[in-house]
């Protein structure tokens, strides 16, 4: 077995060592496999493990990708949206992460094909301008939360969050205990909400410990130094 799909078994057993440690169930934390800059072979190897969920953040890569694998995965897209590529994020992906304005929810919502399915939909969050950047704000998220429940092709599935940059993983754990505080309350007001992205391969202990749903790793499957 190559490298790759080693590395691929690592991760899943250290995914199973911690879920194990505070009673959650594996099959519980969703794995994207980050293949940004990746090539259409590596993600054929990982996708032969059984893997399906691929995330992707550059449109013109992740077009050629999409077309030229026959094999029917699920496609996310985690990067920067801009306005001129959002009919191909409609139109070839089934999950969108980083969402963060009304704008792009409605450019995105009319971009759908009529007879297709519902895009699955994250708000991307920002709990601490000062340590990221990107993602809304804590007011601006209720209020997007509302406009995108009202459009029809978008399902609001939940939130998603850029890691802090630190290794210090009770910085970690405080940065995602407030995410997951925003979470839960937004799944109290509407009922298609159930997941939560949140942890890469420098902070994925610490998300789900703190209640992730869903991991997007790269680093550690494709390039992996020691975590
Ligand atoms: C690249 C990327 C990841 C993966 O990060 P790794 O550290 O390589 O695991 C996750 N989320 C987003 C938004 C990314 O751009």
């Amino acid at each position: 077995m190559n490298n790759i799909q080693k590395n691929l078994i690592n991760l899943q057993n250290k995914i199973i060592k911690i879920t194990n440690k505070i009673h959650r169930k594996s099959q519980d934390i969703k794995l994207i496999v980050v293949s940004k800059n990746q090539s259409i072979n590596n993600i054929k190897k990982i996708a032969s493990l059984g893997i399906f969920r691929f995330g992707e953040n550059y449109i013109q890569e992740s077009i050629q990708k999409i077309q030229n694998i026959q094999k029917k995965l699920e496609w996310h897209f985690i990067g920067k949206i801009q306005s001129n590529k959002i009919k191909y994020i409609a139109q070839l992906f089934h999950w969108c992460h980083s969402i963060e304005n009304t704008k792009t929810a409605l450019l995105l919502n009319n971009k759908i094909n009529k007879n297709a399915p519902p895009l699955n939909v994250l708000i991307q969050l920002n709990v601490n301008k000062e340590l990221t950047k990107q993602g809304i704000t804590l007011n601006n998220l209720f209020i997007l939360s509302k406009y995108i429940s009202q459009l029809s092709n978008l399902k609001l599935r939940g939130i998603m969050a850029l890691p802090i940059f630190t290794n210090n993983y009770n910085k970690q754990l405080q940065h995602h205990a407030q995410v997951y505080t925003v979470f839960a309350k937004l799944k109290k007001i509407y009922p298609s909400i159930d997941t939560l992205s949140l942890g890469t391969s420098h902070d994925m202990k610490s998300a789900i410990i703190s209640g992730s749903t869903m991991i997007r790793i790269g680093t550690q499957i494709f390039n992996p130094k020691n975590y």
